[in-house]
Protein backbone atom coordinates (compact mmCIF):
# COMPACT_ATOMS: atom_id res chain seq x y z
CA UNK A 1 0.00 0.00 0.00
CA UNK A 2 1.33 3.85 -1.12
CA UNK A 3 2.57 5.10 2.23
CA UNK A 4 0.60 9.25 2.28
CA UNK A 5 3.30 11.59 4.74
CA UNK A 6 1.82 14.94 5.67
CA UNK A 7 2.75 17.63 8.04
CA UNK A 8 2.90 17.53 11.87
CA UNK A 9 1.20 20.52 13.00
CA UNK A 10 0.06 21.10 16.94
CA UNK A 11 0.40 17.37 18.20
CA UNK A 12 -1.47 15.73 15.53
CA UNK A 13 -0.99 15.01 11.33
CA UNK A 14 -2.39 17.82 9.10
CA UNK A 15 -6.04 17.10 7.91
CA UNK A 16 -5.91 19.05 5.10
CA UNK A 17 -5.76 18.76 1.08
CA UNK A 18 -2.57 19.43 -0.37
CA UNK A 19 -1.97 21.35 -3.71
CA UNK A 20 0.99 19.43 -4.10
CA UNK A 21 3.01 16.59 -3.98
CA UNK A 22 6.02 14.76 -3.91
CA UNK A 23 6.83 11.05 -4.99
CA UNK A 24 8.63 8.93 -2.16
CA UNK A 25 10.64 6.20 -4.03
CA UNK A 26 12.42 2.63 -2.76
CA UNK A 27 15.88 3.64 -4.42
CA UNK A 28 16.76 0.01 -4.02
CA UNK A 29 13.74 -0.95 -6.90
CA UNK A 30 13.36 1.96 -7.70
CA UNK A 31 9.38 2.41 -7.44
CA UNK A 32 7.47 4.72 -6.19
CA UNK A 33 6.53 3.90 -2.21
CA UNK A 34 4.10 7.11 -1.59
CA UNK A 35 4.01 10.46 -1.82
CA UNK A 36 4.84 13.52 0.44
CA UNK A 37 2.59 17.02 0.82
CA UNK A 38 4.08 19.88 0.08
CA UNK A 39 3.55 23.26 2.48
CA UNK A 40 2.20 26.02 0.93
CA UNK A 41 2.38 29.15 2.74
CA UNK A 42 -0.47 28.23 5.07
CA UNK A 43 0.43 25.52 6.21
CA UNK A 44 3.55 27.00 7.39
CA UNK A 45 2.02 29.97 9.15
CA UNK A 46 -0.53 27.20 10.87
CA UNK A 47 3.14 25.34 12.07
CA UNK A 48 4.94 28.45 13.21
CA UNK A 49 2.05 29.83 14.88
CA UNK A 50 1.46 26.23 17.00
CA UNK A 51 5.35 26.79 17.80
CA UNK A 52 4.81 30.35 18.98
CA UNK A 53 1.40 29.27 21.23
CA UNK A 54 3.51 26.74 22.58
CA UNK A 55 6.25 28.85 23.29
CA UNK A 56 5.47 31.03 26.34
CA UNK A 57 4.36 27.74 28.46
CA UNK A 58 7.35 25.54 27.82
CA UNK A 59 9.56 28.63 27.90
CA UNK A 60 8.04 28.25 31.51
CA UNK A 61 8.60 24.56 32.15
CA UNK A 62 10.83 23.57 34.50
CA UNK A 63 14.71 22.22 34.06
CA UNK A 64 13.14 19.24 36.05
CA UNK A 65 10.62 18.80 34.04
CA UNK A 66 12.32 19.37 30.52
CA UNK A 67 14.66 17.09 31.72
CA UNK A 68 12.25 14.02 32.49
CA UNK A 69 10.36 14.30 29.23
CA UNK A 70 13.97 14.67 27.29
CA UNK A 71 15.01 10.90 29.46
CA UNK A 72 11.85 9.82 27.94
CA UNK A 73 12.33 10.49 24.51
CA UNK A 74 15.76 9.02 24.79
CA UNK A 75 14.73 5.89 26.32
CA UNK A 76 11.79 5.26 23.66
CA UNK A 77 14.33 6.39 20.88
CA UNK A 78 16.80 3.57 22.18
CA UNK A 79 14.52 1.20 22.27
CA UNK A 80 12.67 1.42 18.96
CA UNK A 81 16.03 2.65 16.88
CA UNK A 82 15.57 -0.35 14.66
CA UNK A 83 12.16 0.74 13.21
CA UNK A 84 13.48 3.96 13.04
CA UNK A 85 16.35 2.62 11.39
CA UNK A 86 14.08 0.56 8.61
CA UNK A 87 12.48 3.69 7.49
CA UNK A 88 15.46 5.58 7.03
CA UNK A 89 16.91 2.23 4.57
CA UNK A 90 13.44 2.08 2.65
CA UNK A 91 13.21 5.95 1.87
CA UNK A 92 17.09 7.03 1.87
CA UNK A 93 18.30 3.51 0.63
CA UNK A 94 21.49 3.47 3.09
CA UNK A 95 22.41 -0.16 4.45
CA UNK A 96 20.63 -1.28 7.60
CA UNK A 97 23.81 -1.10 9.47
CA UNK A 98 24.52 2.23 8.47
CA UNK A 99 20.93 4.04 9.36
CA UNK A 100 21.64 2.30 12.41
CA UNK A 101 24.59 4.08 13.05
CA UNK A 102 23.07 7.43 11.93
CA UNK A 103 20.50 6.75 14.97
CA UNK A 104 23.05 6.19 18.17
CA UNK A 105 24.84 9.69 16.80
CA UNK A 106 21.39 11.31 16.93
CA UNK A 107 21.42 9.76 20.06
CA UNK A 108 24.32 10.74 21.38
CA UNK A 109 22.83 14.34 21.02
CA UNK A 110 19.87 13.83 22.68
CA UNK A 111 22.13 12.08 25.74
CA UNK A 112 24.07 15.21 25.98
CA UNK A 113 20.77 17.31 26.22
CA UNK A 114 19.90 15.84 28.96
CA UNK A 115 22.32 17.46 30.75
CA UNK A 116 20.53 20.84 30.11
CA UNK A 117 20.43 22.14 33.51
CA UNK A 118 24.85 22.18 33.86
CA UNK A 119 24.90 23.81 30.01
CA UNK A 120 22.36 26.34 31.31
CA UNK A 121 24.03 27.27 33.88
CA UNK A 122 24.87 31.34 33.93
CA UNK A 123 28.02 32.71 35.54
CA UNK A 124 27.50 34.75 39.05
CA UNK A 125 29.28 37.12 40.80
CA UNK A 126 28.83 38.39 44.47
CA UNK A 127 30.04 41.74 44.92
CA UNK A 128 30.52 43.26 41.74
CA UNK A 129 30.39 46.39 43.46
CA UNK A 130 29.70 46.96 46.89
CA UNK A 131 26.61 45.40 47.31
CA UNK A 132 26.03 44.40 43.85
CA UNK A 133 25.54 41.10 42.13
CA UNK A 134 25.94 40.39 38.41
CA UNK A 135 24.70 37.19 36.99
CA UNK A 136 23.54 35.93 33.20
CA UNK A 137 20.51 34.29 32.55
CA UNK A 138 20.74 31.91 29.47
CA UNK A 139 17.01 32.34 27.80
CA UNK A 140 15.08 31.00 25.09
CA UNK A 141 14.76 32.44 21.37
CA UNK A 142 11.38 31.32 20.37
CA UNK A 143 9.96 29.23 17.70
CA UNK A 144 13.13 27.82 15.50
CA UNK A 145 13.28 26.15 12.31
CA UNK A 146 15.63 23.15 11.60
CA UNK A 147 15.73 22.88 7.66
CA UNK A 148 17.41 19.30 7.04
CA UNK A 149 19.08 17.31 4.37
CA UNK A 150 18.35 14.16 2.78
CA UNK A 151 21.50 12.20 3.28
CA UNK A 152 20.77 11.83 7.03
CA UNK A 153 17.19 12.12 7.44
CA UNK A 154 17.40 11.19 11.35
CA UNK A 155 20.81 12.43 12.49
CA UNK A 156 20.62 15.88 11.27
CA UNK A 157 17.37 17.23 12.47
CA UNK A 158 18.43 15.24 15.81
CA UNK A 159 21.78 17.90 15.78
CA UNK A 160 19.37 20.24 16.47
CA UNK A 161 16.50 19.84 18.00
CA UNK A 162 16.96 17.63 21.51
CA UNK A 163 19.01 21.33 22.40
CA UNK A 164 16.47 23.61 20.87
CA UNK A 165 13.54 22.21 23.41
CA UNK A 166 15.51 21.44 26.17
CA UNK A 167 16.46 25.05 26.39
CA UNK A 168 13.43 25.97 26.14
CA UNK A 169 12.40 26.86 22.40
CA UNK A 170 9.62 25.35 20.39
CA UNK A 171 10.63 23.48 16.66
CA UNK A 172 9.87 23.88 13.46
CA UNK A 173 11.11 21.01 11.55
CA UNK A 174 11.43 21.06 7.60
CA UNK A 175 13.17 17.72 6.61
CA UNK A 176 14.10 16.92 2.79
CA UNK A 177 11.13 15.75 0.66
CA UNK A 178 13.13 12.62 -0.78
CA UNK A 179 13.24 10.98 2.76
CA UNK A 180 10.31 12.69 4.99
CA UNK A 181 8.99 9.97 7.02
CA UNK A 182 11.86 9.91 9.70
CA UNK A 183 10.66 13.42 11.00
CA UNK A 184 7.24 12.15 11.22
CA UNK A 185 8.35 9.33 13.32
CA UNK A 186 10.33 10.89 15.76
CA UNK A 187 7.65 13.73 16.13
CA UNK A 188 4.88 10.47 17.04
CA UNK A 189 7.81 9.36 19.76
CA UNK A 190 7.65 12.98 21.31
CA UNK A 191 4.29 12.62 21.61
CA UNK A 192 3.93 9.17 23.34
CA UNK A 193 7.02 11.21 25.62
CA UNK A 194 4.75 13.53 26.85
CA UNK A 195 5.72 16.48 24.90
CA UNK A 196 3.55 18.95 24.84
CA UNK A 197 1.35 19.61 21.49
CA UNK A 198 2.95 22.24 19.32
CA UNK A 199 6.76 22.08 20.61
CA UNK A 200 7.62 19.85 18.01
CA UNK A 201 6.37 20.42 14.53
CA UNK A 202 6.97 19.31 11.10
CA UNK A 203 6.57 20.88 7.69
CA UNK A 204 7.24 18.99 4.28
CA UNK A 205 8.12 20.47 1.44
CA UNK A 206 10.51 22.57 -1.01
CA UNK A 207 11.58 26.31 -1.46
CA UNK A 208 7.96 27.73 -0.78
CA UNK A 209 8.69 25.97 3.01
CA UNK A 210 11.82 27.21 2.95
CA UNK A 211 11.25 31.00 2.26
CA UNK A 212 7.99 30.86 4.22
CA UNK A 213 10.42 29.63 7.33
CA UNK A 214 13.25 32.92 6.35
CA UNK A 215 11.17 35.65 6.23
CA UNK A 216 8.36 34.58 9.06
CA UNK A 217 8.49 36.97 11.94
CA UNK A 218 7.76 34.74 14.60
CA UNK A 219 10.98 32.19 13.33
CA UNK A 220 13.54 33.33 15.68
CA UNK A 221 16.56 31.16 14.29
CA UNK A 222 17.34 28.92 11.52
CA UNK A 223 19.86 25.86 11.43
CA UNK A 224 20.09 24.19 8.17
CA UNK A 225 22.03 21.59 6.40
CA UNK A 226 22.60 21.07 2.94
CA UNK A 227 24.32 22.27 -0.48
CA UNK A 228 26.51 25.18 0.01
CA UNK A 229 24.42 27.69 -2.98
CA UNK A 230 21.54 26.94 -0.25
CA UNK A 231 23.27 26.92 2.41
CA UNK A 232 24.43 29.89 1.08
CA UNK A 233 21.20 31.50 -0.11
CA UNK A 234 19.36 30.39 3.53
CA UNK A 235 22.17 32.13 5.57
CA UNK A 236 21.90 35.61 3.34
CA UNK A 237 17.96 35.03 3.56
CA UNK A 238 17.92 34.49 6.86
CA UNK A 239 19.99 36.86 8.49
CA UNK A 240 18.39 39.77 6.26
CA UNK A 241 15.28 38.86 7.61
CA UNK A 242 16.94 39.54 10.98
CA UNK A 243 17.33 35.97 12.25
CA UNK A 244 20.16 34.07 13.47
CA UNK A 245 21.38 31.54 11.08
CA UNK A 246 23.53 28.26 10.88
CA UNK A 247 24.01 26.71 7.79
CA UNK A 248 26.09 24.04 7.12
CA UNK A 249 26.85 23.31 3.38
CA UNK A 250 28.63 20.92 1.12
CA UNK A 251 32.25 19.60 1.41
CA UNK A 252 34.84 18.09 -0.26
CA UNK A 253 37.12 16.17 2.42
CA UNK A 254 40.74 15.25 1.20
CA UNK A 255 42.43 12.39 3.31
CA UNK A 256 45.96 12.78 3.38
CA UNK A 257 47.89 9.48 3.52
CA UNK A 258 51.94 10.48 4.23
CA UNK A 259 54.93 7.97 3.25
CA UNK A 260 55.11 6.41 6.46
CA UNK A 261 51.16 5.40 7.11
CA UNK A 262 50.26 1.79 7.31
CA UNK A 263 48.80 1.38 3.92
CA UNK A 264 46.44 -1.10 4.42
CA UNK A 265 44.60 0.72 7.47
CA UNK A 266 45.15 3.26 5.33
CA UNK A 267 43.56 1.98 2.55
CA UNK A 268 40.93 0.10 4.57
CA UNK A 269 39.84 4.01 5.76
CA UNK A 270 39.48 5.17 2.30
CA UNK A 271 37.59 2.41 1.06
CA UNK A 272 34.90 2.67 4.15
CA UNK A 273 35.01 6.60 4.32
CA UNK A 274 34.71 6.76 0.81
CA UNK A 275 31.61 4.52 -0.32
CA UNK A 276 30.00 4.02 2.85
CA UNK A 277 26.71 5.24 2.56
CA UNK A 278 27.52 5.21 -0.93
CA UNK A 279 29.43 8.32 -0.58
CA UNK A 280 26.42 10.53 -0.19
CA UNK A 281 27.96 11.82 3.63
CA UNK A 282 28.99 15.46 3.95
CA UNK A 283 32.00 13.65 5.12
CA UNK A 284 32.89 11.32 2.95
CA UNK A 285 36.24 11.21 1.80
CA UNK A 286 35.98 11.76 -1.55
CA UNK A 287 39.56 13.22 -2.37
CA UNK A 288 42.73 10.50 -1.48
CA UNK A 289 46.11 12.48 -1.48
CA UNK A 290 48.72 10.19 -1.74
CA UNK A 291 51.94 11.72 -1.01
CA UNK A 292 54.93 10.53 -3.12
CA UNK A 293 55.93 7.43 -3.56
CA UNK A 294 53.14 5.67 -1.92
CA UNK A 295 50.76 6.25 -4.44
CA UNK A 296 50.57 3.60 -7.10
CA UNK A 297 50.66 0.50 -3.76
CA UNK A 298 48.16 2.56 -2.41
CA UNK A 299 46.02 2.90 -5.24
CA UNK A 300 46.06 -1.30 -5.81
CA UNK A 301 45.21 -1.55 -1.97
CA UNK A 302 42.59 0.30 -2.88
CA UNK A 303 41.41 -1.26 -5.95
CA UNK A 304 41.68 -4.38 -4.38
CA UNK A 305 39.23 -3.92 -1.76
CA UNK A 306 36.55 -2.15 -4.14
CA UNK A 307 36.40 -4.93 -5.59
CA UNK A 308 34.89 -6.83 -2.54
CA UNK A 309 32.65 -4.73 -1.59
CA UNK A 310 28.76 -6.39 -1.80
CA UNK A 311 26.33 -3.62 -3.69
CA UNK A 312 22.84 -4.14 -3.11
CA UNK A 313 19.63 -3.49 -1.04
CA UNK A 314 19.79 -1.41 2.50
CA UNK A 315 17.73 -4.24 4.01
CA UNK A 316 19.54 -7.00 2.91
CA UNK A 317 22.23 -7.90 5.76
CA UNK A 318 25.06 -9.04 3.05
CA UNK A 319 25.20 -5.50 1.30
CA UNK A 320 27.80 -3.11 2.46
CA UNK A 321 27.21 -0.30 -0.51
CA UNK A 322 23.59 0.88 -1.04
CA UNK A 323 21.83 2.69 -3.98
CA UNK A 324 21.99 5.95 -4.69
CA UNK A 325 19.09 8.52 -3.05
CA UNK A 326 17.23 8.91 -6.87
CA UNK A 327 17.39 8.08 -10.51
CA UNK A 328 18.46 12.00 -10.98
CA UNK A 329 21.06 12.07 -8.77
CA UNK A 330 22.37 8.33 -9.80
CA UNK A 331 22.70 9.71 -13.34
CA UNK A 332 24.63 13.23 -12.04
CA UNK A 333 27.18 11.13 -9.93
CA UNK A 334 27.31 9.03 -13.56
CA UNK A 335 27.83 11.83 -15.54
CA UNK A 336 31.45 12.55 -13.85
CA UNK A 337 32.57 9.07 -14.58
CA UNK A 338 33.07 10.51 -18.42
CA UNK A 339 34.10 13.58 -16.97
CA UNK A 340 36.67 12.68 -15.37
CA UNK A 341 38.24 10.27 -18.50
CA UNK A 342 37.72 12.99 -20.69
CA UNK A 343 39.69 15.77 -18.50
CA UNK A 344 42.61 12.52 -18.50
CA UNK A 345 41.98 11.52 -15.43
CA UNK A 346 42.95 7.32 -14.82
CA UNK A 347 39.68 5.63 -14.30
CA UNK A 348 41.44 2.36 -12.49
CA UNK A 349 37.81 1.16 -10.74
CA UNK A 350 34.26 2.14 -13.02
CA UNK A 351 31.29 1.91 -10.58
CA UNK A 352 29.14 0.97 -13.57
CA UNK A 353 30.84 -2.25 -13.89
CA UNK A 354 30.24 -3.58 -10.25
CA UNK A 355 27.46 -6.26 -9.85
CA UNK A 356 24.58 -5.43 -7.71
CA UNK A 357 23.54 -8.17 -5.78
CA UNK A 358 20.86 -10.11 -7.23
CA UNK A 359 17.06 -10.70 -6.40
CA UNK A 360 17.74 -14.35 -5.69
CA UNK A 361 20.92 -13.38 -2.89
CA UNK A 362 18.80 -10.95 -1.45
CA UNK A 363 15.40 -11.41 -1.99
CA UNK A 364 14.39 -7.61 -3.56
CA UNK A 365 14.04 -7.31 -7.37
CA UNK A 366 16.88 -4.20 -7.57
CA UNK A 367 16.26 -4.18 -11.38
CA UNK A 368 14.72 -0.55 -11.70
CA UNK A 369 16.98 0.80 -8.52
CA UNK A 370 19.21 3.80 -8.84
CA UNK A 371 22.61 1.34 -8.66
CA UNK A 372 25.83 2.40 -9.41
CA UNK A 373 29.14 0.95 -7.58
CA UNK A 374 32.24 2.54 -6.19
CA UNK A 375 34.42 4.12 -8.50
CA UNK A 376 38.06 4.91 -8.44
CA UNK A 377 40.11 7.54 -10.33
CA UNK A 378 43.51 8.29 -10.28
CA UNK A 379 45.95 11.00 -11.43
CA UNK A 380 43.51 13.55 -10.94
CA UNK A 381 44.14 17.17 -10.95
CA UNK A 382 43.18 20.73 -9.11
CA UNK A 383 41.35 21.85 -12.34
CA UNK A 384 39.27 18.61 -13.06
CA UNK A 385 35.44 18.84 -12.33
CA UNK A 386 35.65 15.29 -10.84
CA UNK A 387 37.96 17.44 -8.05
CA UNK A 388 36.23 20.67 -7.86
CA UNK A 389 32.56 19.61 -8.18
CA UNK A 390 30.78 18.01 -4.86
CA UNK A 391 29.88 14.76 -6.29
CA UNK A 392 28.14 13.32 -3.46
CA UNK A 393 28.40 9.95 -4.63
CA UNK A 394 30.48 6.82 -4.54
CA UNK A 395 33.64 8.28 -6.57
CA UNK A 396 36.98 8.42 -5.10
CA UNK A 397 39.40 10.91 -6.63
CA UNK A 398 43.56 10.48 -5.97
CA UNK A 399 45.59 13.46 -6.16
CA UNK A 400 49.25 13.04 -6.43
CA UNK A 401 51.17 14.66 -4.05
CA UNK A 402 55.41 15.11 -4.08
CA UNK A 403 55.25 16.55 -0.33
CA UNK A 404 52.97 17.14 2.28
CA UNK A 405 53.54 20.80 2.18
CA UNK A 406 52.22 20.35 -1.32
CA UNK A 407 49.46 18.20 0.10
CA UNK A 408 48.28 20.54 2.61
CA UNK A 409 48.68 23.68 -0.14
CA UNK A 410 46.03 21.67 -2.25
CA UNK A 411 43.25 21.70 0.97
CA UNK A 412 43.93 25.33 1.91
CA UNK A 413 42.95 26.08 -1.37
CA UNK A 414 39.87 24.11 -1.78
CA UNK A 415 37.01 26.26 -1.02
CA UNK A 416 35.11 23.82 1.28
CA UNK A 417 36.60 22.93 4.47
CA UNK A 418 34.56 20.43 6.11
CA UNK A 419 36.34 17.35 7.19
CA UNK A 420 40.16 16.21 7.12
CA UNK A 421 42.24 13.41 7.60
CA UNK A 422 45.88 12.33 8.00
CA UNK A 423 46.89 8.72 8.05
CA UNK A 424 50.63 8.60 9.85
CA UNK A 425 52.76 7.50 12.00
CA UNK A 426 54.29 10.54 13.00
CA UNK A 427 53.29 12.21 15.55
CA UNK A 428 55.49 15.64 14.82
CA UNK A 429 53.71 15.84 10.99
CA UNK A 430 50.30 14.95 12.55
CA UNK A 431 50.85 17.95 14.68
CA UNK A 432 51.53 20.27 12.28
CA UNK A 433 48.56 19.67 10.07
CA UNK A 434 46.29 19.55 12.92
CA UNK A 435 47.66 23.31 13.10
CA UNK A 436 47.80 24.46 9.89
CA UNK A 437 45.10 22.82 7.68
CA UNK A 438 42.08 25.55 7.07
CA UNK A 439 39.32 22.81 7.62
CA UNK A 440 36.61 22.56 10.48
CA UNK A 441 37.00 19.14 12.01
CA UNK A 442 40.54 16.97 11.86
CA UNK A 443 40.82 12.92 11.94
CA UNK A 444 44.44 11.76 12.71
CA UNK A 445 44.18 8.37 11.61
CA UNK A 446 40.30 8.95 11.48
CA UNK A 447 38.87 8.94 8.28
CA UNK A 448 35.34 10.24 9.78
CA UNK A 449 36.22 12.54 12.30
CA UNK A 450 32.78 13.48 13.51
CA UNK A 451 33.04 15.01 16.79
CA UNK A 452 30.99 13.54 19.66
CA UNK A 453 28.17 14.99 21.50
CA UNK A 454 30.08 17.11 23.87
CA UNK A 455 32.14 18.63 21.40
CA UNK A 456 30.33 20.92 18.39
CA UNK A 457 29.82 19.68 14.40
CA UNK A 458 30.81 22.41 12.04
CA UNK A 459 33.14 22.84 8.93
CA UNK A 460 34.94 26.55 7.97
CA UNK A 461 34.86 28.45 4.50
CA UNK A 462 32.24 27.32 1.99
CA UNK A 463 31.43 24.42 4.53
CA UNK A 464 29.44 26.54 6.79
CA UNK A 465 27.55 29.93 7.19
CA UNK A 466 27.08 31.93 10.08
CA UNK A 467 29.45 31.71 13.79
CA UNK A 468 28.16 28.53 15.66
CA UNK A 469 28.87 25.23 14.42
CA UNK A 470 26.22 22.33 15.60
CA UNK A 471 25.45 20.74 18.76
CA UNK A 472 27.55 20.38 21.73
CA UNK A 473 28.15 23.91 23.45
CA UNK A 474 27.89 25.92 20.52
CA UNK A 475 24.99 24.51 20.34
CA UNK A 476 23.76 25.52 23.25
CA UNK A 477 24.99 28.64 22.79
CA UNK A 478 22.88 29.61 19.22
CA UNK A 479 19.33 28.20 20.96
CA UNK A 480 19.99 30.86 23.92
CA UNK A 481 20.55 34.38 24.54
CA UNK A 482 22.65 35.75 27.35
CA UNK A 483 20.80 38.45 29.81
CA UNK A 484 23.05 40.19 32.30
CA UNK A 485 21.56 41.02 35.16
CA UNK A 486 23.36 43.23 37.69
CA UNK A 487 21.09 43.62 41.00
CA UNK A 488 21.22 45.26 44.44
CA UNK A 489 18.71 44.67 47.13
CA UNK A 490 19.16 48.09 48.56
CA UNK A 491 19.92 49.04 52.25
CA UNK A 492 17.99 51.92 53.69
CA UNK A 493 20.97 53.39 55.16
CA UNK A 494 21.97 53.60 51.58
CA UNK A 495 20.31 56.89 49.74
CA UNK A 496 20.55 59.95 47.67
CA UNK A 497 20.81 61.02 44.17
CA UNK A 498 23.41 60.51 42.17
CA UNK A 499 24.03 61.45 38.82
CA UNK A 500 27.37 60.16 38.01
CA UNK A 501 28.17 57.35 35.96
CA UNK A 502 27.68 54.01 37.99
CA UNK A 503 31.72 53.04 39.48
CA UNK A 504 32.63 50.00 40.81
CA UNK A 505 33.25 50.93 44.45
P1 LIG B 1 19.92 20.43 -0.64
O1 LIG B 1 20.68 21.68 -0.46
O2 LIG B 1 19.40 20.11 -2.01
O3 LIG B 1 18.61 20.43 0.31
C1 LIG B 1 18.71 20.72 1.68
C2 LIG B 1 17.38 21.30 2.15
O4 LIG B 1 17.13 22.51 1.45
C3 LIG B 1 16.19 20.38 1.87
O5 LIG B 1 15.31 20.43 2.96
C4 LIG B 1 15.59 20.98 0.62
O6 LIG B 1 14.19 20.77 0.53
C5 LIG B 1 15.89 22.45 0.75
N1 LIG B 1 16.07 23.12 -0.55
C6 LIG B 1 16.50 22.56 -1.71
N2 LIG B 1 16.54 23.49 -2.68
C7 LIG B 1 16.14 24.65 -2.14
C8 LIG B 1 15.99 25.97 -2.64
N3 LIG B 1 16.26 26.28 -3.91
N4 LIG B 1 15.57 26.93 -1.80
C9 LIG B 1 15.29 26.65 -0.52
N5 LIG B 1 15.42 25.41 0.02
C10 LIG B 1 15.84 24.42 -0.78
O7 LIG B 1 20.81 19.24 -0.09
P2 LIG B 1 20.57 17.68 -0.20
O8 LIG B 1 20.81 17.25 -1.60
O9 LIG B 1 19.31 17.30 0.46
O10 LIG B 1 21.74 17.13 0.75
C11 LIG B 1 23.05 16.91 0.31
C12 LIG B 1 23.93 18.11 0.61
O11 LIG B 1 23.92 18.37 2.01
C13 LIG B 1 25.38 17.87 0.26
O12 LIG B 1 25.90 19.03 -0.33
C14 LIG B 1 26.04 17.60 1.60
O13 LIG B 1 27.42 17.88 1.65
C15 LIG B 1 25.27 18.50 2.48
N6 LIG B 1 25.38 18.10 3.86
C16 LIG B 1 26.19 18.84 4.68
C17 LIG B 1 26.35 18.48 5.99
C18 LIG B 1 27.24 19.28 6.89
O14 LIG B 1 27.23 19.01 8.06
N7 LIG B 1 27.98 20.25 6.42
C19 LIG B 1 25.69 17.36 6.50
C20 LIG B 1 24.86 16.63 5.65
C21 LIG B 1 24.70 17.02 4.32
Amino acid sequence: MSKHVTHWIDGAPWSGSADRRGDIHDPATGSISGSVDFASVREVDDAVAAAAAAFPAWRATSLAKRVQLLFGFRELLAARREELAALIVSEHGKVHSDALGEVARGLEVVEFACGIPHLVKGGFVDAASTGVEVYELHQPLGPVAVISPFNFPAMVPLWFFPLAIATGNTVVVKPSEKDPSAANWLAALWQEAGLPDGVFNVVHGDKVAVDRLLEHPDVKAVSFVGSTPIARYVYENGTRYGKRVQALGGAKNHMVVLPDADLDLAADAAVSAGFGAAGERCMAVSVLVAVDPIGDELVEKIADRMGKLRVGPGCAPTSEMGPLVTGAHRDKVTSYLDAGVSAGAALVVDGREHPVDSAEQTGVDTAGGFWLGPTLFDRVTSEMSIYTDEIFGPVLSVVRARSYEEALELINANPYGNGTAIFTNDGGAAARFRNEVEVGMVGVNVPIPVPVAYFSFGGWKSSLFGDSHAYGPQGVHFFTRTKAVTQRWLDPSHGGVNLGFPQNV
